[in-house]
Formats: structure tokens, sequence, C-alpha cells
């Protein structure tokens, strides 16, 4: 057999638990018993090693640990499963190793114990530094309880951290969501994810602020969300306060210190090769999408754990090029497109591109990228739309 050289590969695990579900979350998570994770341990390690022999010609660059709430596992799960990441793929020394932290889940020792593992990158689930707002969505955790845990990932040498943020929170006022900005600044992480709150149907937000909840019915004396106008000024502040504070908009609501981008997220948006391990995760291997199985108990069984496998047309590989790649401000490169499906982006996309360039939503940079301007990122959604085909 012949060997193809090798090419790089992101890993995604998937931890599927938490303390208690959010009230506007509809990630694949919830609570679970103790033996209920060992379980889950056992059987993504046996996914691990069951899949790994098929990368073998890949080396591992990054690896996140999603969820759900991956710092609720202890310490010993988390080992194992690395144990297993180590023993059976190609992992780079210099890999990105990010692990999403809920701050009601971690304490000194664990963080530490990340550090000894390898872990080298830690996002930080805040969402907002005002508790009531916290208590609102139905975090679980305080904005003190945030701040210890950050500061004992300092202590114990984390130098990579991102802390996530939401806006448009119920009763978030554009005063508490600058002040939660201000509060965030002064801690200085290297890495801010801003994200909108948004309302998805199946969760208990659905059912107080999702649509079809008629103005004025009996649930109208609970908390509001910001009015459409004051949303927007949040998010136009998000960007002044963190750009100003030297934070670069590498993506649409990712701001990062030069050198700190998210090296696993800006891979799914340049569609590098990923492989999703654990519950319900999705994988994109040389243009093959699949998902895992979403069913603990059939997880659990571990018989193939792929289902809905798609192998993407040409055309489906160009949509996901442009509406993935036009998230990052820096846009996507018409070289690089060029190279990848052997014609040029403007005779697949030539008039769009003239239209939208002279609608200001899109500009073409001499240095051969094509980007989204303000006013693009404002409307996102209905730019990348255009670049779909019937
Ligand atoms: S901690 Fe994260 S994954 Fe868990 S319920 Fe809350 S938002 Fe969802």
């Amino acid at each position: 057999m012949i060997n193809k050289p090798l090419q790089s590969l992101s890993l995604y695990l998937h931890i599927p638990f938490c303390v208690k579900k959010c009230h506007y979350c509809d990630f694949l998570s919830a609570p679970g018993s103790e033996e209920i994770k060992e379980q889950y341990v056992k059987a993504l390690i046996q996914e691990i090693t069951q899949k790994a022999d098929n990368y073998k010609n890949f080396y591992v660059d990054t690896i996140f640990f999603g969820g759900g709430t991956p710092s609720i596992l202890s310490l010993h799960l988390m080992a194992a499963i690395l144990k297993a990441l180590r023993e059976s793929f190609r992992i780079l020394p210099e890999a990105e190793i990010s692990i999403e932290v809920n701050p009601g889940t971690a304490d000194e020792d664990k963080l530490m114990g990340y550090r000894q593992l390898g872990i080298n990158r830690l996002s930080i689930g805040l969402q907002s530094a005002n508790d009531v707002e916290l208590k609102a969505i139905g975090r679980i955790h305080t904005y003190l309880e945030f701040q210890k845990v950050y500061e004992q990932a300092r202590k114990v040498g984390f130098s990579n951290i991102n802390v996530d943020l939401m806006s448009a929170l119920p009763g978030q006022t554009l005063r508490s969501y600058q002040d939660t900005i201000h509060k965030i600044l002064q801690l200085q992480p290297e890495h801010i994810s801003a994200y909108s709150l948004i309302i998805e149907e199946g969760t208990p937000f659905w059912e107080i602020y999702g649509k079809g909840v008629e103005e004025g019915n009996a649930l109208s004396a609970l908390v509001r969300l910001p009015e459409e106008n004051t949303e927007r000024e949040m998010y136009r502040l998000t960007k002044k306060l963190l750009e100003q504070a030297g934070y670069v908009r590498y993506e649409i609501s990712n701001y990062a210190k030069p050198g700190f981008e998210c090296r696993h997220n800006t891979g799914y948006w340049q569609r590098h090769n990923y492989l999703g391990l654990g519950l319900g995760s999705s994988s994109l291997i040389e243009n093959c999408r699949w998902k895992n199985e979403t069913a603990l108990r059939s997880y659990l069984k571990m018989q193939d754990t792929r289902t809905e496998i798609e192998v993407l047309s040409k055309e489906e590989q160009m949509e996901e090029f442009m509406f993935l790649g036009l998230r990052l401000t820096k846009g996507v490169s018409k070289r690089t497109f060029t190279e990848l499906f052997g014609m040029q982006i403007e005779a697949v996309y030539g008039e769009i591109l003239q239209k939208l360039t002279k609608e200001k939503l899109l500009v073409q940079s001499e240095s051969g990228y094509v980007r989204l301007t303000e006013r693009g990122i404002d409307i996102s959604n209905t730019v990348m739309a255009e670049f779909l085909f019937d």
C-alpha cells in the first residue's frame, strides 16, 4: 500500500453531561450519574481506539473537549481519555488542546491536573458578570466563582484562556452588559467569544420568549428580553470596547489578542479535516460528513456510531467554503478556491460577488481575499445565503 503524505486532523470530543440544563441550551447534554459518566468514558475510549486505525496518515494538531460540560468529569476520567488519545493518534507536541470549563465544576487541583495532562487552553463559560442575569439564564455559578476559577487557572500556569460572554439576556441592560465587558477586560483573557442569546425551540426559554408566544400573555410578567435596538447597541459595543482594548475580531463573534486565535475553531471555518468522537459529534473528513449516534443508550452499546453519512458534492463543498470562510474577518482566499475546485471563484460566483460588492456588503482585497464589510457582517446570514445553489 502506498503511504499518502501526512495530513492534519482536528479532534473534537463531546462530553454530554451538565450539572443541570441552562434555560437557553439546546446542546446535546443532560445531567448524568457518576456511573453513567464512567460508562460513557469507557465507550468513548473504545471509539477512540477503534477509529484511530483509519487515521494513520494524519497528524493531530488540535483537540477540543466540548459539551455539555467536559470539566464535570473527574480528573482520572480525563486522564484516561487523554492517555487513549496519545496511544492511538499521532499528536503533535505543539498541538492546541482545549477544554470547556464551567466555573461551577472546577477547582485548583483539577486545573493543575489539566496542565499536567497537557491541556494548554481553557474556554471558560461565564456569559455574564451579573449574578441576577446568570440566575435568569439558569447558570450554576456566580461571577465570584468564575473569578476564583480564572485566578486559579492563571496561578497553575494557563496562558491561553477564552471567556464566553452572551448579550441580549433577559433583564440585561446596555449598562450591565458594558459592566460585564469592563470586568472581563480587567482580567485580560487572551480570547473572548461574544454571542447573542438565541431563543432555540425545545428550550425552556422557547416557552417563554419563543415565536408563537403572544405579547401580554401570562408569562409577560417575567423578565423581558432587551429591545432589538438595545441588542444592536450591545453588539456594536462589544466590537468597540474589545478592539479598543487590543483584541482583534477574527471571526464574527470571536476576538483574540494577536496570536491567540482559536486554531481548532478556525479549522472548522476553513473546512479542515476534523473527527468528532463521542455522542452526537460531527466529522468532516475529505469532504465526507457524518454525525455520531445521538441516543446515549445506543452509543454506549458501541456498534457503528456513525449516522447520516453524506458525501458532499462539489457544489456543496463550494457553498460551505463560502459561508464558513466568510465568517472569518480576513475572508476567503480566491487562490485557495481555485486550488480546491479547479476553477476561478468568478466563474462560479461572479455575478453574486459583483452584486454584493456593489451593495457594499463584500469587498475584494488586492491580496486576493473576498471578505464581508461591517455592513455585510451585520446581515451575514442574508449575505451568506446568496452563495447557496438552488
Ligand atoms: S453548561 Fe453549557 S452545555 Fe450545559 S446546559 Fe449550560 S449551556 Fe448547555
